[in-house]
């Protein structure tokens, strides 16, 4: 990959190696944590790579844990493709696995201990009092009428929640803090919710889940996280998570840090509304090449280390930096697989070429590079006969001058062959254009014509050994940069009607020991990843990663 350096921010690597430099911190310990409810996407890329990273780059460590507080949505199906997507990108967590589940035990006991502290009380209202008691923004709370519950009354309350004893919604635990506090989060905040369901980890071992809140800075302390990086929307829970371990007695206080997410222009960072493209059949399931989730990048053709390099490139901040250019991305994917993809010739809109002055069986064999920069990619063998097929794009037949592929009495190269001619059109009854009758210049294998400029170079494949190939050109999901910006509008108005075009082509034969997620350019076309899913039994299915042209590159320049 080509060795660009990025300096983009990153105040929390910043701030840890001061931390270490100061001897304010000896180890780093960080901690990914997913809720299975979903795959990853590019949004959680961004903190993976972070987190990971950290860790990485300290000799610290860095813990998986599962944020499994919510028995409904949780599957496990999502916490095995995190962990794929996780070993995809390059990263592996320090030690087994974590679920927050694992401390649920440890949880309830803390929670006991706050009611025994006068901390914590069962309260019977309703979901919808709770909420009308809260308040608002400008109106403090109200005590509930259960808040001055006796300690033993609430253990034993809770413990009948525990049982099972107790409805869903009829009694939840919270924390007894200030009910007119301007921070929301602190008015009396939930610690507990009763719910008969059955978990992915612990079965039906519970009938009472603790909440995010009350879950999240007590699994950091336990696991010794020193730093609990997350994103700017928890800013306002900070006091909460601090409160909890300054009231508990928790073996470690770790530290809070939010940063601001990633937007990427052209796509959806939510987990809930890629569920629905998934769920309404809009895409072929959450790895879809048009999915923005990892394992929708990976089916695309983004390699673990472009993924990574442009997660180096949009840097962490904590102030929001808006939506991230889509061209950052293919940025990052086209200058890896330029340097780094074999190339290859093949035809997307076949259009068949008699080669007239060619013997029938006549037969050549050229021996081409496999890239033209990489000798340890040696070399490929592509033939060349009497018939061809080149892209109906690259013929005219009213040709403008400024025209410089093939067009009738023109002439163009074949690369890596002869200079040809077109001397005829051939049309099928309705018109159409069946074949074109060209000649070869026998005098400009690896040489220019004598006497004039042949300004055009066409890729082409020899129709006798071609492999038909099915590609799916893939563009966008959406038509607009912000698909889910406009609150009250459903974005599935703004889907891209041309984001999947599949087209039958032809490949020259070399593409035949292609293997799932193999990558290419096809010359002049663009990189084209074999699908990890179609490529069996010796069908040739390739994805379009990108085009070759790279927007991005072209503003850095101006820029
Ligand atoms: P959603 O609400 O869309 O389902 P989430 O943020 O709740 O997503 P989690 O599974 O809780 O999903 O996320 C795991 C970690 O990834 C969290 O620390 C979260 O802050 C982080 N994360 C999620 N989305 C982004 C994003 N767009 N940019 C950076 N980090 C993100
Ligand atoms: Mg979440």
């Amino acid at each position: 990959m080509s060795s660009e350096i990025t300096n983009a921010p990153n105040f929390i690597r910043n701030q840890i190696n001061e931390e270490l430099e100061t001897g304010r911190q000896s180890k780093v310990v960080t901690r990914f944590p997913p809720e299975p409810n979903g795959f990853l996407h590019v949004g959680h890329a961004k903190s993976i790579c972070l987190n990971f990273g950290l860790a990485e780059q300290f000799n610290g460590d860095c813990h998986l844990r599962f944020d499994d507080t919510n028995p409904a949505k949780e599957e496990q199906q999502y916490v095995d493709s995190i962990k794929e997507d996780i070993h995809w990108l390059g990263f592996q967590w320090a030690g087994e696995v974590c679920y927050a589940s694992d401390y649920f035990e440890q949880l309830y006991a803390w929670a006991q201990h706050l009611i025994r502290e006068g901390k914590a009380y069962v309260d019977d209202l309703s979901p919808d009092e709770i909420r009308e008691y809260r308040g608002t923004l400008t109106e403090p709370g109200r005590p509930s009428p259960y808040r001055e519950r006796g300690v033993e009354e609430n253990l034993e309350l809770l413990e009948q929640m525990r049982a099972g004893n107790v409805a869903e919604g009829k009694k939840v635990l919270r924390a007894k803090i200030d009910m007119s506090s301007p921070n929301i989060n602190l008015r009396d905040p939930i610690l507990y919710r009763v719910r008969h369901a059955e978990h992915h980890q612990t079965g039906n071992t519970w009938k009472i889940y603790p909440s995010y809140d009350f879950t999240h800075g007590q699994s950091d302390a336990i696991e010794g996280i020193t730093h609990s990086i997350c994103t700017l929307e928890f800013e306002d829970h900070r006091p909460l998570y601090e409160w909890f371990l300054s009231h508990l007695p928790v073996p470690a206080k770790p530290r809070q840090i939010e940063f601001a997410r990633l937007k990427l222009g052209y796509t959806l960072t939510s987990k809930r509304k890629l569920k629905l493209l998934v769920d309404e059949n809009i895409v072929d399931g959450w790895d879809d090449p048009r999915m923005p989730t990892i394992s929708g990048l990976r089916r695309r053709g983004y390699t673990p280390a472009a993924i990574r390099k442009f997660c180096e490139m949009i840097g962490v901040t904590r102030a929001d930096s808006g939506v991230v250019d889509i061209a950052m991305l293919t940025h990052a994917i086209r200058s890896d697989l330029e340097d780094n993809a074999p190339r290859a010739m093949c035809v997307l809109d076949p259009i068949k070429v008699v080669l007239t002055n060619v013997a029938e069986g006549h037969q050549e064999v050229y021996e081409v590079p496999g890239h033209p920069a990489r000798e340890d990619m040696g070399l490929r063998q592509v033939p060349f006969g009497r018939e061809l097929y080149i892209d109906r794009e690259d013929f005219m037949e009213d040709a403008p001058k400024k025209f410089f592929r093939l067009a009738p009495g023109k002439e163009v190269r074949l690369r890596n062959s002869y200079v040809i001619r077109c001397d005829e059109v051939i049309k099928g009854s309705s018109g159409e254009i069946s074949e074109l009758h060209c000649s070869v210049d026998f005098d400009t294998l690896g040489k220019n014509p004598e006497g004039r400029k042949v300004k055009g170079v066409i890729h082409w494949v020899s129709a006798e050994q071609a492999l038909p190939i099915e590609v799916r050109l893939y563009d966008n999901l959406f038509t607009v940069e912000q698909p889910d910006r406009d609150k009250d509008a459903d974005f599935f108005d703004h889907l891209n009607p041309e984001s999947l075009v599949i087209v039958q082509g032809m490949a020259e034969p070399s593409l035949a020991k292609a293997q799932p997620e193999s990558r290419y350019q096809f010359e002049r076309l663009g990189y084209f990843c074999a699908d990890r899913h179609a490529c069996i039994d010796g069908k040739l299915v390739f994805n379009r990663t990108v085009g070759l042209r790279d927007s991005w590159a072209k503003i850095k320049k101006k820029g």
